[in-house]
């Protein structure tokens, strides 16, 4: 049945003393009931994930990538069904919702040759947020496995349904214990990283998470990747033409509407544009139809949760306190459901809210620049440094800026759209390692350094 849900532990499809109920972000109904994990679960999930580990291990990655090949394709077959259900726990609208890491001559000379060889950790707790369910999780199942690791996934306690089916899906290719999935809040995700058993943590989540989950993964040298949040900026140069370049920032603004950790969070536009670029962003932010039907095909929705509501709410109040102007918006519809128009601030001051803080949610403010030497400075000026943008027709310029800012991803006349063929990381407060493309893959394996003398005598190859 698609809509029972169980955590999965071993082989088998678990339900438990407790279940939670998620709010349907759209409506304000409350959605299917699903297990929460308990410490037995963890403790099995983690003694099953070891046992399954050497074997696992011993696999080729030929016959990893084989198996995950045939898990996508169960997925894909079930894709309709699964996407109604990540609509619902998400508030999407229906329209969102190989490499091989060989041995490395590394030196080679007359008397030594040094090999990097790669080998599993173990296992790995993938601990996901709310805002991309599936694939922040699919990111982490595809990269541990395929390196030989065993994953146990917990998913976010607002968006844990398409997470645990897709798991249950992977019963029918992995053997026991390779892959698992228990549903919880904090207490397993702090339980994963405290337990002995587990090699790495690999996080995406808030800052604030990432900090806890540094300090108890700590306790054992655990490894870890964080995957924090960012308050990316898009600088717009005076050479662009305003209308075409607002209407791609706004994109990038309210994808997903703004529940997005590489949205584009902050505007700089140059003072010389500033008039024509807000005028066009503005009716770009107005086109926009709020409570949509899930049939609408749209990347705007609700805030998925009451939380998240909540701080976007706060973002709009400390506007409203310190008497800035909203160029549009500037209202949380009362519901149901947690639904907030797309709104602009105008050249809110550099320390209000909404400009050093991440809002993640669909309220953007547009700041005015005059000195590129300015607009990196400012810029540059927060904890955080997940992504950026700049646009320019002058691309040695665009370049140039580029470089100059902290962060981990940057695009140049685009807005945000990560690849998973490049690093994707944050510098600074906005992360700790990264994930994707081939570096992202060697977050997940021990590189051992084997050097090698032929000769043990005269220590010649
Ligand atoms: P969150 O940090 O509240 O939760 C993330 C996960 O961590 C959840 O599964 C949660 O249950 C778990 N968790 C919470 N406390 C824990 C603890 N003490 N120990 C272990 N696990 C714990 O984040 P969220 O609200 O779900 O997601 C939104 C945040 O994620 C935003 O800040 C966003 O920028 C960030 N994000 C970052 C990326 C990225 O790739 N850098 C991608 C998506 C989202």
């Amino acid at each position: 049945m698609l809509e029972i849900f169980y955590n999965i532990v071993g082989k088998e499809c678990r339900t438990g003393d407790t279940s939670d109920r998620v709010t349907c972000p759209r409506t304000g109904d409350a959605l299917w009931e699903a297990p929460l994990a308990s410490e037995t679960d963890l403790e099995d999930a983690v003694k099953s994930a070891r046992a399954a580990s050497s074997s696992w291990a011993a696999t080729s990655v030929g016959v990893r990538q084989n198996l995950l090949r045939k898990f996508a394709a169960e997925i894909t077959a079930q894709a309709a069904a699964l996407s109604g259900i990540l609509a619902q726990e998400t508030g999407k609208s229906k329209l969102l919702t190989s490499q091989s890491l060989s041995d490395e001559i590394v030196h080679e000379d007359a008397t030594v040759k040094v090999i990097a060889t790669r080998t599993p950790l173990g296992v790995v707790a993938a601990i996901c947020p709310w805002n991309f369910p599936l694939v922040l999780a699919t990111g982490k199942i595809a990269a541990g496995l395929v390196t030989g690791n065993c994953v146990i996934v917990k998913p976010s306690p607002f968006t844990p349904y398409t997470t645990l089916k897709v798991v249950e899906i992977a019963l029918n290719t992995f053997p026991p214990g390779v892959l698992q999935a228990l549903n919880g809040g904090a207490e397993i995700g702090r339980g994963l990283t405290l337990h002995p058993g587990v090699d790495k943590i690999s996080l995406t989540g808030s800052t604030a998470t990432g900090k806890k989950i540094m300090e108890c993964a700590s306790y054992s040298l655990k490894r870890i990747t964080l995957e924090l949040g960012g308050n990316d900026a898009s600088i717009v140069c005076e050479d662009v033409d305003p209308a075409s370049v607002a209407r791609q920032v706004a994109i990038g603004c309210l994808f997903h509407s703004g529940q997005m950790c590489v949205a584009t969070k902050r505007v700089y536009v140059h003072k010389s544009i500033y008039p024509a670029f807000l005028h066009t962003l503005v009716e770009e932010f107005e086109k926009i139809k709020t409570r949509a039907p899930v049939d609408f095909p749209s990347t705007f929705g609700p805030l998925q949760n009451n939380m998240q509501f909540s701080i976007v709410k706060e973002h709009i109040e400390d506007c409203k306190a310190r008497g800035c102007t909203f160029a549009t918006g500037g209202k949380a519809d009362e519901g149901p459901g947690f639904w907030i128009e797309p709104t602009i601030v105008d050249r809110p001051p550099d320390d209000a809210l909404v400009v050093a803080g991440e809002q993640f949610g669909p309220i953007t403010p547009v700041l005015e620049w005059e000195t590129e030497e300015e607009v990196i400075r400012r810029a540059n000026n927060t904890s955080s440094g997940l992504g950026a943008c700049v646009w320019s027709t002058d691309m040695a310029r665009a370049e140039r800026i580029g470089r100059k800012l902290e962060a981990g991803s940057i695009w140049l006349n685009s807005f945000e759209k990560p690849l998973p063929m490049a690093y994707f990381s944050g510098h600074k407060e906005s992360g700790v390692g990264g994930e994707w493309g081939k570096q992202g893959l060697l977050s997940y394996v021990n590189t051992q350094s084997l050097h090698i003398y032929k000769d043990p005598v005269l220590g010649r190859l």
